[in-house]
Order: C-alpha cells, then structure tokens, then sequence
C-alpha cells in the first residue's frame, strides 16, 4: 500500500467518520429539543428568576434551530475532503455551545428549595452528557467540548452549596475522565475498523483490476504467438522443401552436410512454431474437448506404436503393466499428453535403460497412470518449474533437444479434462511422471 493509497484512505475515513457525526447529531437534537422542554416546564415555576429560564430557553431553541439548518445544508453539500475540516469545526462549534447552554441551565435552574427538583435537574445533565458519548465520541474533541461546557459549571456551582454538594461536586472529576476515556475507545475502534473496511475495499479493487490487466495481457500472448506461428509457418515450408530438394541434387559432400544442417534447423524450427502454436490454442480454450468413455489400456497401446521405432534405436526396454479400465477423457489429446510422458521417457533415459507404464486405481473414482523411466532424473528445486512454459529443467548440460513446451501442454490438456498431472524424480536415477484421470464406470467404451 502505497503513501498515496494511505491518504485517500485516510480522506475516505475521516469524511465517513464526519457523516456519522451528522447523521447521528439528528437523534442527538432531538433528545436536546425534548429535555430542554421538559426542563424548563417542570422547574419555571420553582425557581427564583423565571425571566432567565424564558431567555435560555428561546436561545436554547434557537441554537438547535440553527445546528438543524446546519444538517441540513451539510447534506445538501456533501462537502468533499477540502471542505470537511470546516465542517467538523462548526459541528464543534455547536456541540460546544449546547453543552454551554446545559452548563447555564444548572446555574439558573437548580432551585435552592426544592431538593427533588435539583435532583431532576441534575439527572437531566447526567443524562444528556452520557447519551451524548454514542452520538458525539467518533470525534472525541466535539464530545469534550460539550461535556465540559455541560459539566464543569455544573460541578463548580455545587460547591457554594456545601456539604453534601461538594462531593457530588468533586465526583464530577472522575465521571469526566471516565467519559473522556470511553470518548476516545469508541473513537479509536470506530477508525480502526473503517480504515480495514477501506484498505479491504481498496485491495478488492486493485486486484480486480490487476487480474483483468493480467487477462488482457494473457489474451494478447496467445494471440500474438498464433498469429507469428502462422506466419512462419509459410517461409519455414518453403527453406525446409528447397533444403532437401537441393540436398537431393547436390553431389558435394561438405555442401550436402551443411544443407542436411539448415534442414535440421528448418525441422526443429517447425516443430517449435508447432507446439507453440498449440499451446496458445490450449491456453486461449480456442478449441473443444471431446470427453468420453474409453479404454485406457487401448489408448496406451496406440500411444505406444507410435513409440516403438524409437524404443528399438535406443535399446530401451519397456515393460507394460497398464490394466484395462475404462476411463472418461478426450481420447486424442491424452493421447497427446501420454506420449509426451513417454516420448520424455525415452529421450531423457540411458542407452538400453528401462521404462515401465502402470496403472492404479484411486479413492474417489479416479485413475493414476504412470510412466517410471531410468534417466538422467530432474533435480527436485527443478520439479515444480518443468510444467511451465519453456522451462527446460537442466538438461542443457546434455544438449538434448527439445522447446520445453511438452509438459506445460500436457498439464494444461488434462487439468481441463479433470485430471491432475505431476512427477517425482531421483537426479541420476530415474523420474516418475504421473497422469490422473477421472475413472468411467464400467459401462460401454466410446469408439
Ligand atoms: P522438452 O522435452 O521439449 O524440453 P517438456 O516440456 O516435455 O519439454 O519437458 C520440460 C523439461 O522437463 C525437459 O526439458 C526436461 O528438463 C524435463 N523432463 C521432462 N521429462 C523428463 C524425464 N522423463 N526425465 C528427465 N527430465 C525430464
């Protein structure tokens, strides 16, 4: 998050926190309008000088008056951030002047006589000031300046009256400390939760915003790499066909040679637009699969044959110990991921090593194959990164060929079929690559 972010969301609070402040001040006018009616109707006729309690009681309602119009033209305004410091200043402005307005009620109407009128007038100003917490407290300098204009007349006065007055006056000390500390923890929570519900709100949005940035920019690699594959496809014809037509007719030897090179290149170029081609059509979903029902022992078969010239170059034995079950999945692009597995299996193993195709069930309906070859292995901090896009493990140190495209293809093929693919390996040993898929239930086999 950066100072920037933390600024506007600092602006977002503080602006939340005003409108709170206006919104709850409506209850809190309100509560004023009906104790300071009921306050000066119950006490004018018990006090010594009701003239005064006339004048508060017109100034008090105007006061409220004008902090109702001031609601009201704050709402009107919906004042931005510039504006908002203003505003929470003329909302301090009249909380404080109520608050004085209280403080001078207790002076002129706590008659000298009549204790339990005293007691009305002074559970009144309790009243009013702890209410007031849960209106004012989200800014704690607005709640103190009321409280104090309230209380501290109020609590001074009580002293000229003696004992027991005085230490009623002198609790008045700790009942703001207490009102102040609850102010300032309710102001304190309230920010801090808004500033999470802001950070969270800002975070949501980046990464939306982010996710679709890295969509459209997915989007645009795999049109692009189709669109160049496509378009080199058509002169990587043309140097591959008139290399071996000039191979065909060239006597040299050493020209033969360096032709027989630039047809090589030619082929192994081709074969990289090809499986780049093909993974940006797996990875933009540009086409369909066509799951069904089939027999994993067959499709292993065919995978096979199609390995068997190999097999025999390289002397490698191959042990076969698939079962027959039957399995949902697209059957040619299995086919293709199995024979990457074992096309690897091969490329990757010794002279005259071993490899073993198998077959088990699992929890859960699902089918393991696997394909354990006695190769050069992969080192196990290279295991996770082979199923990425061109990413050749370390088999540079061997010079065997190959676009590191093979794995990512097969993985991105079968986790849309469902499936799960995966390996493990011994470095100089051997590697185990693994293909899950979801197990049909035995019942007809797709042909
Ligand atoms: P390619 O074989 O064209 O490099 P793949 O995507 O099929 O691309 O494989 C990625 C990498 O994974 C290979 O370059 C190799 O480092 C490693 N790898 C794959 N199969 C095997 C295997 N059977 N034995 C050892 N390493 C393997």
């Amino acid at each position: 998050m950066t100072r920037c972010d933390q600024e506007v969301i600092g602006q977002q609070v503080f602006l939340t926190k005003l409108n709170i402040l206006y919104s709850a001040s409506k209850r809190g006018l309100l509560s004023n309008l009906i104790f300071g009616t009921v306050l000066p109707l119950m006490l004018v006729d018990k006090v010594s000088n009701p003239a005064a309690v006339y004048l508060w009681y017109a100034v008090m309602m105007m006061l409220l008056l004008a902090r109702g119009w001031s609601i009201r033209s704050y709402f009107k305004k919906s004042p931005d951030y510039a504006d908002s410091k203003r505003w929470r200043d003329y909302f301090t402005l009249g909380a404080a002047a109520t608050g004085m307005m209280w403080g001078v009620a207790t002076l002129i109407m706590f008659p000298a006589n009549y204790p339990v009128y005293q007691l009305f007038t002074g559970l009144v100003i309790i009243g009013m000031i702890s209410t007031a917490v849960g209106f004012l407290s989200i800014f704690p300098l607005v709640y103190i300046s009321y409280m104090l204009m309230a209380i501290v007349p109020f609590a001074g006065s009580l002293f000229f009256y003696g004992m027991p007055y005085t230490v009623l006056g002198l609790l008045a000390i700790p009942f703001m400390l207490f009102l102040t500390l609850t102010a300032r923890t309710l102001a304190e929570e309230t920010t801090s939760s808004l500033w999470s519900k802001f950070q969270n709100q800002l975070l949501a949005e980046q990464l939306a915003c982010e996710k679709a940035r890295a969509e459209t920019s997915s989007r645009a690699k795999s049109e692009f790499l189709s669109r160049m594959s496509h378009e080199l496809r058509t002169p990587m014809n043309a140097v591959i066909g008139f290399s071996q037509l000039l191979k065909f007719n060239l006597k040299n030897g050493e020209n033969r040679e360096y032709i027989g090179h630039i047809e090589a290149a030619g082929e192994h170029l081709m074969r990289l637009i090809n499986e780049i081609l093909d993974l940006s059509r797996i990875e933009s979903g540009r086409y369909e699969l066509n799951i069904g029902t089939h027999s994993l022992a067959e499709l292993v078969q065919d995978s096979l044959s199609l390995i068997a010239p190999l097999l025999r170059q390289t002397q490698i034995t191959l042990q076969n110990d698939i079962q027959d079950l039957p399995i949902r999945v697209d059957d040619k692009r299995f086919r293709q991921a199995l024979l990457n597995l074992l096309s690897n299996a091969v490329k990757y193993n010794r002279e005259a090593g071993t490899i073993r195709v198998g077959s088990v069930s699992l929890p859960g309906n699902r089918v393991r194959v696997t394909v354990a070859d006695s190769g050069i292995g992969v080192p196990s901090h290279k295991l996770a990164d082979i199923f990425e896009p061109f990413d050749r493990g370390n088999v540079d140190e061997y010079e065997i060929e190959g676009t590191g495209i093979g794995l990512s293809i097969s993985k991105t093929l079968i986790e849309q079929m469902d499936g799960e693919v995966g390996a493990e390996s011994t470095e100089g040993q051997g590697s185990t690559f693994w293909l899950i898929v979801p197990r049909a239930n035995p019942k007809p086999i797709t042909k």
